[in-house]
């Protein structure tokens, strides 16, 4: 049995770029065994995704490629939930009516915000300041009990649980106050070259990250640059030594070990020779998954079955709860 049962899962990834060893330790790797025990959603953010400027072909390709990986890893259509955000249009119109019910004040408090924002200076849009109220839609939607993410969107989440409570003060019991559901080993994943940033699929310069999709060779040789101090000990300290840490952090999670234990495993042992192990367990990992996922990535009408199953299953819940709400805010049913 998995960790959770009999509870309504939510969790999306924008297709943005390729996903990161950080997306599949802090998220999609933690998918799969969920949905046996559970009813399980998994959406695929183009919405969001347009906060960045996206190019159309480039958008249209990450989805799909989204989407097989997300099979690819695992996830059954028969068992949950896998859909397109913009194919259900209550998450457009939810997210109006949540974006009444949300401060400026909060909304400018929120860390990705202010990140992003530095980082697209040229375009600091409305969109990427109201994000977290379209991810409260998303969420409140399906009437989620909880929400698997990894630590960067903890912020985000408990945004959307101030949110509910504030709406269901208001009109009576609406909506279900979701739970964040944060793993204890690759929550945070680090950028391999500025330790101090998290790993991020839209990150600009290509040695930051791992991409799950990566053949071997490319693993190892980001790897192999990967920063890490001029002490020469493997020991986990991520204040003092944050990009040996998060290489241990790295093979803790593949490896499903504790940082003692893996300070264990390198005891004595030289920063090359641990660079190296860190990219082999990952490179292991990856592979069958990517094997999988270039089967998967070319079959279009396959893809394009599961989504239109998927975005009409999850049309079928979000159009009761969006009945519920609009009846509730004093909008007559049409
Ligand atoms: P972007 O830079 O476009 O925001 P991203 O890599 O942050 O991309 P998201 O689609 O925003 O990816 O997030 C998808 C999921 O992956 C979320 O659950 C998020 O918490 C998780 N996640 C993202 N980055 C990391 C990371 N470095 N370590 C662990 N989990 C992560
Ligand atoms: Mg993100």
């Amino acid at each position: 049995m998995s960790e959770i049962s009999n509870k309504r899962i939510y969790s999306a990834i924008q297709p943005t770029g390729m996903l990161t060893l950080g997306n599949y330790l802090g998220a999609l790797r933690r998918f799969p065994a969920l949905q046996d025990d559970n009813d399980c959603l998994f959406c695929i953010a183009n919405m969001h995704s347009l906060t960045v400027r996206q190019d159309p072909e480039q958008l249209r390709e990450r989805i799909y490629s989204l989407l097989s990986l997300y099979l690819a890893v695992g996830l059954d259509p028969e068992k949950s939930i896998l859909y397109l955000q913009s194919q259900v249009h209550e998450h457009a119109e939810l997210s109006w009516i949540l974006n009444c019910y949300t401060y400026l004040g909060e909304l400018s408090r929120m860390t990705q915000f202010k990140d992003k924002s530095s980082r697209h200076a040229d375009n600091i849009n409305a969109g990427l300041f109201t994000y977290p109220v379209l991810m409260a839609a998303d969420i409140l939607l399906y009437r989620s009990d909880v929400v698997p993410i990894g630590d960067d969107q903890k912020q985000h989440l408990e945004m959307a649980r101030d949110i509910a409570e504030r709406f269901n003060k208001v009109y009576g019991d609406t909506f279900v106050v979701p739970q964040p559901f944060i793993s204890r080993q690759g929550a945070r994943i680090m950028s391999l070259q500025e330790p101090d940033k998290k790993m991020s699929k839209s990150d600009t310069n290509v040695n930051n990250f791992i991409l799950i999709t990566e053949p071997r060779e490319v693993i190892m040789k980001k790897f192999k640059k990967a920063v890490t101090d001029s002490e020469a000990e493997v020991r986990f300290d991520p204040e003092h030594k944050p990009g040996v840490s998060n290489l241990m952090n790295i093979y803790g999670a593949v490896k499903e070990l504790s940082s003692e234990e893996v300070e264990n495993v390198f005891r004595g042992a030289r920063y090359g020779d641990f660079k190296m192990a860190v990219g082999e367990a990952v490179a292991d990992a990856l592979e069958p998954v990517r094997e999988r996922y270039e089967a998967l990535v070319s079959d279009r009408a396959l893809l394009d079955k599961v989504l239109k199953t998927g975005s009409e299953k999850a049309s079928e819940i979000a159009r009761g709860v969006l009945a519920d709400v609009y009846g509730k805010v004093g909008f007559p049913r049409g």
